[in-house]
């Protein structure tokens, strides 16, 4: 059997830094999970179904991504579909100290259970759905920084947005 990796996150919405991660984890696992992780209680601007939509419609076609959503323990999801990693990305220093922390945490839940952490693509560096969406809340072009099918979404959602740079 091959090795599989769950790649978690909010994915609202996904954006060309998460491509990049999804991508070069395909170098190194046989199989990826694109895990939306999801709070019930906590608000977020694309739906579940949204954001798996948008997820599928920029991996067409590769037999070894799937998409799917969790709202409970991550390490439960990753024991159950018998994965062997959690793959992570690695923006600025800020992510570090909360991406230590997670990853001890779910070590200390289950050991057998590796974090791979692959440092961001330059280009990626400052792309952030968070500021991705204030931007574009706000007018702001972020164009070549979500694939073309996400950023016709994110203009139903804020129509002011520009759409060049
Ligand atoms: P965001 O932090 O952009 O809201 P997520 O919560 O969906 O995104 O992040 C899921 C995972 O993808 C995290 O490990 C996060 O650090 C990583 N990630 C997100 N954007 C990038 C990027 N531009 N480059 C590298 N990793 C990224």
């Amino acid at each position: 059997m091959g090795k599989t990796a769950v790649y978690p996150g909010s994915f609202d919405p996904i954006t060309n830094g998460h491509i990049d991660i999804i991508k070069r984890g395909l170098g190194i696992f046989d199989t990826l999970i694109i895990l939306i992780g999801y709070n019930p209680n906590k608000s977020s601007l694309f739906s579940v179904e949204e954001r798996t939509e948008m997820i599928r419609g920029v991996i067409v076609d590769d037999k070894r991504l799937s998409v799917d959503s969790y709202s409970g323990l991550l390490i439960d999801y990753v024991k159950d579909s018998e994965a062997c990693c959690i793959l992570r990305g690695l923006r600025a220093m800020s992510d570090f100290e909360y991406e230590f922390q997670l990853a001890l945490m779910n070590r200390r839940l289950d050991r057998r259970v590796e974090t791979v952490f692959l440092m961001t693509g330059s280009k990626w560096f400052y792309c952030n759905s968070r500021i991705i969406k204030e931007a574009a809340s706000l007018g702001g072009s972020v164009k070549g920084m979500v694939p073309d099918s996400v950023l016709k979404k994110l203009k139903v959602k804020f129509p002011t947005m520009k759409n060049n740079n």
